[in-house]
């Protein structure tokens, strides 16, 4: 399926010079949405994947739909203060600053197989950190999957070992 189509592009968003991917005009598409889940979903049917876990806000709405189509459990990573029982915390670079991400320190045991999901994967900071968290758990990444890749920007190269899996790239950013 041409998912690019359903993919929104608005130039300077939300600063100038960012080309921001809106995917809410994909969301939309119920065909769209139910190819990228149905398309995980086959993937990763078969790999003994304990949980998906996703990071807030646009990974919850691909991670609960996956994780419903695998029929297993969904764990979320969240932005500082919103998680109220104990956590683990991650910080990582913006552009300009740090920002920090948060996971129950229960939430996962270790050995536990997980499948990280964002919409889009850019220079890779959220998706590090999350993966960081995973790692300080002690729980076995299978892969990190994204609707959409920006190519250009390291962020795949900044997962690595981790595998990295998108459906759509772009080279422009
Ligand atoms: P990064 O940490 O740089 O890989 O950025 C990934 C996160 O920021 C994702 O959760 C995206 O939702 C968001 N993001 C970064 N760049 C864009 C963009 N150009 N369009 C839409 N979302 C973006």
């Amino acid at each position: 399926m041409d998912l690019d189509k359903y993919v929104r592009n608005i130039p300077d968003f939300p600063k100038p010079g960012i080309q921001f991917k809106d995917i809410t005009t994909l969301l939309k598409e119920g065909e769209a949405l139910k190819y990228i889940i149905d398309h995980w979903r086959d993937r990763y049917a078969d790999k003994n994947v304990d949980y998906i876990v996703a990071t807030e806000a646009r990974g919850f709405i691909f991670g609960t739909a996956l994780a419903y189509a695998l029929g297993i459990g969904f764990v979320p990573v969240r932005k500082p203060g919103k998680l109220p029982h104990d956590t683990l915390e991650m910080g990582y670079d913006l552009e300009y600053g740090t920002d920090k991400l948060e996971v129950h320190v229960d939430a996962l045991e270790e050995g536990d197989r997980v499948v990280l999901i964002d919409d889009l994967l850019a220079t890779g900071g959220t998706m590090e950190a999350t993966a960081k968290l995973m790692d300080a758990l002690k729980v076995e990444v299978v892969e990190a999957a994204f609707v959409i890749e920006l190519n250009g920007l390291g962020g795949r190269e900044r997962l690595a070992p981790h595998a990295v899996f998108s459906l759509l790239t772009y080279d422009e950013v």
